[in-house]
């Protein structure tokens, strides 16, 4: 059984067959899935909450991604912090900086970027963070304002990047990319990943894994990149879907604020 640790199933492209995508990643062996709750920005920061209240089998994130960080107004803070305490959300994110895109100005996105993280240290919660040409900078902010646990999300970095995340401990998610033929670095990365550092997500409806390759992805694929993952480090992909699955328990089921998380929603 896998866990999908990164899916984006709020997305416009699942507004018409959500029922049967989730029906097809229960048949492929992917029995939760953590949805992130970033959407299209302030002020509506509750999609994936209200997924997670539909589906048993999804929990949520919140937060605002770097892409939307110009949108962010001191209420957009307040809202997460409310969002955060529902018992199905499980981290803030995806967070980060992206200079790819540069959608909202630099300034902005490390603000944003730094709020949320001292939002997540208050809440004892661990982040998601999103990197995208933009390593040094995110690499020297989680230096300075983070000391707590997280995951980089859609890792692509090469080994060098790896080291330095897996070193400040940090778990890397590794998923469709691994499968594209220019992805070495990658994969060499992946194989010097350690097994409790592992994890898998799909970042539905984005990066679908060969065969599917541009078209939208869903968690249905993800044993793809599992397969993937498990021959880049020369084990069985049963391993792969047992360790991801314990890290996953591990770093986002935790007990927070001295409740244990039961996997069940109280309804408050
Ligand atoms: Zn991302
Ligand atoms: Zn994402």
């Amino acid at each position: 059984m896998f866990i999908d640790s990164h899916c984006h199933l709020d997305d416009p492209q699942f507004a018409g067959d959500l029922d049967a995508v989730l029906e097809r990643a229960a048949a492929a062996g992917v029995s939760r899935m953590l949805s992130i709750g970033t959407g299209d920005g302030p002020p509506e920061l509750d999609r994936a909450v209200r997924l997670a209240d539909r589906y048993e089998q999804l929990y949520a994130t919140v937060g605002v991604h770097p892409h939307d960080a110009a949108k962010v107004t001191p209420k957009s803070i307040d809202d997460l912090r409310s969002l955060a305490s529902h018992a199905r959300v499980l981290a803030i994110g995806e967070i980060g900086l992206d200079y790819h895109y540069d959608f909202s100005p630099r300034e902005a996105q490390r603000d944003v970027f730094i709020e949320q993280l001292k939002l997540a240290s208050e809440l004892n919660l661990p982040i998601v963070i999103h990197t995208r040409e933009a390593w040094e900078d995110t690499m020297s902010v989680l230096r300075e304002h983070w000391k707590g646990e997280g995951i980089l999300h859609c890792f692509t970095g090469d080994p060098v990047q790896a080291r330095e995340a897996l070193d400040m401990g940090f778990h890397l998610a590794y998923g469709g990319v691994l499968t594209f033929r220019t992805a070495e670095a990658v994969r060499e990365a992946a194989r010097i990943t350690p097994d409790d550092r592992l994890l898998i997500e799909t970042d539905a409806p984005y990066l679908a894994p060969i065969p599917w390759r541009g078209k939208r992805n869903e968690p249905s694929f993800m044993p793809e990149a599992a397969r993937k993952l498990a021959e880049v480090r020369g084990v069985g992909a049963e391993h792969i879907a047992a360790v991801t699955t314990a890290n996953f328990e591990r770093l986002c089921l935790r007990p927070r604020n001295g409740n244990r998380y039961t996997g069940v929603s109280d309804g408050n």
